[in-house]
């Protein structure tokens, strides 16, 4: 059974329709909890030349336009849905766009969150305020993977711990991380290219695109890659990227780039010169997107600047089923950093680090388990295994 939904009443909310169509993967919760209502969409009629369809009831008779938020939603939608099987999935197309396919169920559980935060909207709603309602109803809820790329290693703690327990070791990974919803996939961190891990003898590495491919993500069709910094662990992929829009703080690739004090010994033995070099002939490409500050991407995910390891390091916070997680990369090596305020030894500005981990608890309202840090092996062992060496954090 195929089906359309079209706004009702397309004479005055062009601006909300077109913000629905941007937002269109944000929508499918809305129109799985339409399903839900107890209604079906499956009559073809004609407004002002367009199709669409209206609400009949189970059983085919017609009865009721639906009422109330729900229809106001309704009206905002413009997306087409082209089959669905079952009632257990769905194949939604955007008008003039490509289909995906979408698993009824998982939609089912934040449905009602989502819609019952546009309803509350909706109800003081002017047409100004229905552009923060379209906002608000179009936050996907992100899936967050750890992918372990090389490692483990073993220092002293006091390495990750600054000037703790020098007498112990430790062992760390090295990660990148992926997020995906709403139909969209972010890259976290590049990881380290495959000549400089050869060059370094880099122990239990695989390229980080390979990481990405036992997860079903290929590299080459990444659109969106973000730098936490510019250290050769986490920026030194970026050819496994040749499609992806790069997100770095300005000042971290100005410092990278350009600054000669990035090329003094405690800087360099962390940096990829290759790659900085990359980066630097990156500039005025439009796949380079620089960002000041604390910046939304996507709907869901936002960039938060994060500096204290370097002179600009950035964590990337996420929408996720369980509320906002951040992944930190190394704003904390360890986890332990984020409960007690202690960094890494590799430090640009102290004060800034621990103001820092102030921000980031606060974004999570003090719970810590939803900020991940960047080389912490419990990220590998505490969390579901999703395929070899790939673990689902949220
Ligand atoms: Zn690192």
């Amino acid at each position: 059974m195929g089906f359309v939904l079209l706004p009702q009443d397309d004479s005055n909310n062009l601006e909300l329709q077109r913000m629905a169509v941007l937002n269109f993967d944000s929508f499918i919760p809305i129109i799985n909890q339409a399903e839900d209502a107890g209604g079906i969409w499956d009559r073809k009629e004609k407004l002002n030349g367009k199709n669409f369809y209206k609400r009949v009831a189970k059983g085919g008779q017609e009865t009721r336009k639906p009422k109330g938020p729900l229809d106001n939603l309704i009206k905002l939608s413009q997306i087409m849905v082209i089959r669905r099987e079952r009632h257990l999935n769905t194949t939604l197309k955007k008008k003039g766009g490509k289909s995906m396919q979408v698993k009824r169920r998982e939609f089912l559980k934040t449905g009602v969150a989502t819609l019952g935060a546009a309803s509350l909207g909706l109800m003081a709603a002017g047409v100004g305020q229905k552009r923060g309602v379209a906002e608000a109803a179009a936050v996907p809820e992100y899936k967050l993977y750890a992918l372990k790329y090389a490692g483990p290693f073993t220092s002293s703690v006091a390495m990750v711990f600054f000037n703790k327990e020098w007498d112990k070791t430790i062992a760390r990974n090295y990660y990148i991380w992926a997020a995906q919803g709403g139909g969209q996939t972010v890259v976290f961190d590049a990881g380290v290219r495959p000549a400089l891990a050869a060059e370094r003898k880099l122990g239990g590495y695989v390229p980080p695109d390979m990481a990405l491919a036992r997860i079903g993500i290929d590299a080459k069709k990444m659109e969106h890659l973000v730098i936490s910094h510019m250290h050769f662990d986490h920026n030194g992929g970026l050819e496994l990227f040749p499609n992806a829009k790069i997100y770095v703080q300005r000042k971290e690739y100005d410092f990278w780039v350009y600054d000669p004090i990035s090329r003094k010994p405690p800087y360099a033995a962390v940096a990829d010169a290759v790659v900085n070099k990359q980066f630097g002939d990156l500039r005025g490409s439009a796949r380079l997107v620089f960002i000041d500050g604390d910046q939304k991407i996507l709907p869901g995910i936002e960039l938060l600047l994060t500096p204290g390891h370097t002179p600009a390091l950035q964590s990337m916070a996420v929408n996720t089923a369980k509320g906002l997680a951040i992944l930190a990369s190394d704003c904390a090596h360890i986890h332990r950093s984020f409960v007690e305020d202690n960094p890494s030894c590799l430090i640009t500005d102290l004060p800034a680090w621990l103001n820092s981990y102030a921000r980031l608890r606060e974004k999570v309202q003090g719970n810590c388990s939803m900020l991940f840090p960047g080389h912490d092996k419990d990220m590998l062992e505490k969390y579901p295994k999703v395929a070899e060496d790939v673990t689902q954090l949220v």
